[in-house]
C-alpha cells in the first residue's frame, strides 16, 4: 500500500534517531498525537479524581526503544531503517500491541498508540498491558524479499525487548500474518533449539498453520459489528435498516463491511488511499474488497461513482466508520459529518477539536479503545491457545469474543450514564479504575 493524498494529511515523516522525551509536547511542529492522549486521559482523571500517584505513572510510557538497523537491498545497497517499540504499561500483564509499517511512524505516534493499547486491554478486561511499534517506511517501495529482510532484521534488533511473556507484537497498518510469521521464525531462530517450542506465542496474528487462531484476521471487524449490534439494539433500530460509510478498506474496514453485509445494512461509500466511491443504492462489500485486493485500492471500481474527500465525509448515513489513520475528524471536517454515530474502527481518527465538535453537534461516538478492541481480544485467545497447545474452532472464538465485546460495551455505556459524560471519557474511566486498583493493591517498589 502507498501513502495517499486523499485523507487528511498524516504528520510529515521525520528522520528519527533517538526517542524524544515523553512530555506530551508536540514533536517537530505538528499536532502531537500523544498530546491528544494526555488531554483525553486528564479529562477522565479529573472526573474520577484518580489517585495522583497512579496518574503520574500512567502519564508516561515505561520503556521507549528506538533502533536504527541496516538491511541489504535487492541491488546490493545497504539501507538503514528506524524502528520503534514503546512499552507503555504492564501493570495488568505483558506488553501487547501491533507493529505498523508506514512513513508516518515516529516516536510520538507510537507512544500514543501504545498508551491507547493500555486502556484498550483494560476495557476489554484481558490480562495484558499496552505497547506499539513500527518502522518508518513505505512498504510499497520494497520488494517482498526486501520486506522480509527488513522485518527479520528489525526483530533481531529488538532482541529480548520482545518475548512471549514480556511483549507480544501483532499486525497493524501494512503488516499482516506473513510478517508475523517472519517475526516468529526470526525470534525462534535466535533461541536455543531445545527451547523453541515454548516460544510460539511471542507474536499473535500468525497464519493458522504457524499457530494462528481461527477468526484473528477478521477479529477487529467482527468486534466492531458485535458492538454495532448492541448499539442498534439500544437505538431500537435493526441493523438491516442502517446505512453507513467506511474510510479505510484494509483489514478493519473491509472485514467490518463484509460482516455487516448479511445483516442488510447499506454501505453507501468507501474511501481508501487511492480515492473515494459512492453508490446511493449500496455497495457490495465483498466485491469492493475483491476489487481493492486485485487493483491495489478502490480507485476505478466500476459500479460506483468517484467522489472527492469532502463529499465522501458529507455522506448522509446513520454511521461513519473511520478505519484508516489518525486525525481524520478535525475542526475542519467534523462539521461536515451527517451521521448519528462515529464508530472508530481505526485508532485515533478523531482529534481533540473534532471530538468537541461531535459532542456539540450531538453525534454519538464509539471510541477506538472500545470499538476496535476485538483484534487484541482474539490475539489474547491466540496466545492462550498457543500456551495450552490447543486449537479452538471459529464458533468458540466468535462466541467468546462476542461475550467480551458485549460486556465492554455495557460497562462503557453504563459508566457514561453514571458520570454523565461522553463515551470516550467513560471508556477511559473503565480502564483507569481497573489500573488504579492494581497499583493500590500492589503498591510501588521498594
Ligand atoms: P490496513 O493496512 O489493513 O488498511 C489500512 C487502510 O487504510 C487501507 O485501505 C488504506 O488504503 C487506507 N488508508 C487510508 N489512508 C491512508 C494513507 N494516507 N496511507 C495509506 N493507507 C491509507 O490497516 P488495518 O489493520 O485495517 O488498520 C486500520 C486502523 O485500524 C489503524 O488505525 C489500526 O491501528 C487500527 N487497528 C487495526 C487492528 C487490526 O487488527 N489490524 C486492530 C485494532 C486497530
Amino acid at each position: 500500500m502507498t501513502t495517499g493524498t486523499k485523507l487528511e494529511p498524516a504528520p510529515a515523516a521525520k528522520p528519527a534517531t533517538k526517542a524524544a522525551p515523553s512530555d506530551g509536547k508536540p514533536a517537530g511542529g505538528h499536532t502531537s498525537l500523544f498530546e491528544t492522549v494526555i488531554r483525553q486521559f486528564n479529562k477522565a482523571c479529573d472526573l474520577i479524581n484518580l489517585d495522583p500517584n497512579t496518574r503520574r505513572i500512567l502519564a508516561k510510557p515505561t520503556n521507549e526503544i528506538s533502533v536504527n538497523f541496516p538491511v541489504k537491498m535487492d541491488d546490493g545497497r545497504v539501507e538503514v531503517f528506524t524502528g520503534y517499540r514503546v512499552q507503555h504499561n504492564s501493570a495488568r500483564g505483558p506488553f501487547k500491541g501491533g507493529l505498523r509499517f508506514h512513513p508516518s511512524v515516529d516516536i510520538d505516534e507510537v507512544r500514543a498508540l501504545a498508551a491507547w493499547m493500555t486502556w484498550k486491554t483494560a476495557i476489554a478486561d484481558i490480562p495484558f498491558g499496552g505497547a506499539k511499534g513500527g518502522i518508518q517506511i513505505d512498504p510499497a517501495k520494497y520488494s517482498k524479499r526486501e520486506l522480509e529482510r527488513i522485518t527479520r532484521r528489525f526483530t533481531f534488533a529488538l532482541g529480548d525487548n520482545i518475548g512471549p511473556e514480556y511483549d507480544i507484537p501483532a499486525p497493524d497498518v501494512n503488516t499482516n500474518a506473513q510478517i508475523m510469521a517472519w517475526i516468529l521464525d526470526t525470534y525462534l531462530s535466535t533461541m536455543p533449539p531445545h527451547t523453541r517450542q515454548g516460544y510460539g506465542h511471542v507474536v499473535t496474528g500468525k497464519p493458522l498453520v504457524s499457530g494462528g487462531s481461527q477468526g484473528r484476521d477478521k477479529a477487529t471487524g467482527q468486534g466492531v459489528v458485535y458492538l454495532l449490534e448492541e448499539w442498534a439494539r439500544d437505538q431500537k433500530k435493526p441493523l438491516s435498516e442502517i446505512s453507513y460509510f467506511v474510510q479505510g478498506f484494509g483489514n478493519v474496514g473491509s472485514w467490518t463491511a463484509r460482516i455487516l453485509k448479511p445483516f442488510g445494512s447499506k454501505l453507501l461509500a468507501v474511501e481508501d488511499h487511492t480515492g473515494a466511491i459512492f453508490d446511493e443504492g449500496g455497495l457490495d462489500a465483498d466485491e469492493v474488497a475483491d476489487f481493492a485486493r486485485h487493483h491495489g485500492g478502490i480507485k476505478g471500481y466500476p459500479k460506483a461513482k468517484p467522489v472527492d474527500h469532502d463529499t465522501f465525509l458529507s455522506t448522509k448515513a446513520d454511521i461513519f466508520i473511520p478505519a484508516a489513520l489518525e486525525n481524520q475528524i478535525t475542526a475542519r471536517t467534523a462539521p461536515m459529518l451527517n451521521v448519528k454515530l462515529v464508530a472508530e474502527g481505526g485508532n485515533g481518527p478523531t482529534d481533540w477539536d473534532g471530538d468537541g465538535i461531535l459532542q456539540q453537534r450531538g453525534i454519538q461516538l464509539m471510541p477506538d479503545i472500545l470499538c476496535n478492541s476485538g483484534g487484541v481480544v482474539v490475539s489474547y485467545f491466540e496466545w492462550l491457545q498457543n500456551k495450552r497447545s490447543e486449537f479452538w474452532d471459529l464458533e468458540e472464538v466468535d462466541h467468546k469474543l462476542k461475550k467480551r465485546m458485549t460486556a465492554a460495551y455495557r460497562s462503557v455505556r453504563d459508566t457514561a450514564a453514571q458520570h454523565k459524560t461522553d463515551w470516550r471519557t467513560a471508556a477511559y474511566i473503565v480502564a483507569l479504575n481497573r489500573l488504579e486498583t492494581v497499583y493500590k493493591e500492589r503498591g510501588i517498589f521498594p
